[in-house]
């Protein structure tokens, strides 16, 4: 049997798995970052450049990328093109290390082949924001946490912790934000691994 390098837990284990096919899928080397932008054409998504978008009027695209902007991180639309490709648009403003986890989860929705809700749902979350999904709640767990997993691969994540490597050092390799990477060390129960090693740097 060929040893894997899963994390603890059957659910962390299974998005793991499909995780590391993702990037095998990509050909991207155990320890790389991987490149959402390459992956998506392959899972029949196009990415349009907010810039790309015509009709919207200034003060549209003001509030969008201004005032609004933290309440949308980017989307697919639930309607395929006539090609069968779909179309994502990112948030520009939350720069290129949110925008890969976001695009990556939407890979995720395709590989995992989920099929979108036919309503939007639209509710509270815990902090008590309004969140909007296109997919069931488990889905959408399951597509967030499979797509951290293709961008922070456990294997890869553990050595660098060992490494004595800080979450934004990890971060920055991996072309993530340093809080996908915290996310990750929790969900695969390195937290407290990392807390030792940086106990006596200061570092958090
Ligand atoms: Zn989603």
């Amino acid at each position: 049997m060929i040893h894997q390098d899963l994390p603890p837990g059957e659910k962390w284990r299974q998005y793991e798995l499909h995780a590391l096919g993702f990037r095998d899928f990509a050909r991207v080397r155990p320890t790389a970052a991987l490149d959402p932008f390459r992956l998506a054409k392959f899972a029949n998504l196009v990415v349009i450049e907010f810039d790309q978008i015509k009709g919207l009027s200034a003060k549209n695209r003001e509030h969008l990328l201004g005032s609004a902007s933290e309440q949308w991180s980017g989307g697919a639309c639930s309607r395929p093109l006539p090609d069968g490709r779909r179309i994502v648009i990112l948030n520009p403003s939350h720069g290129r290390m949110r925008t890969h986890a976001t695009l990556m989860e939407e890979i995720s929705h395709v590989f995992l082949g989920h099929q979108p809700t036919k309503l939007k749902i639209v509710e509270e979350d815990a902090q008590g924001r309004t969140v909007s999904r296109d997919y069931r709640k488990a889905d959408e767990d399951a597509a967030y946490g499979t797509g951290a997993a293709a961008l922070v691969p456990f294997g890869a994540l553990r050595k660098f912790v060992l490494e004595g490597q800080t979450s934004l050092q990890i971060a920055r390799h991996f072309r993530v934000s340093r809080e996908l990477v915290e996310y990750r060390l929790k969900v695969t129960r390195l937290w407290s691994t990392y807390k030792t090693a940086h106990s006596d740097s200061g570092a958090s």
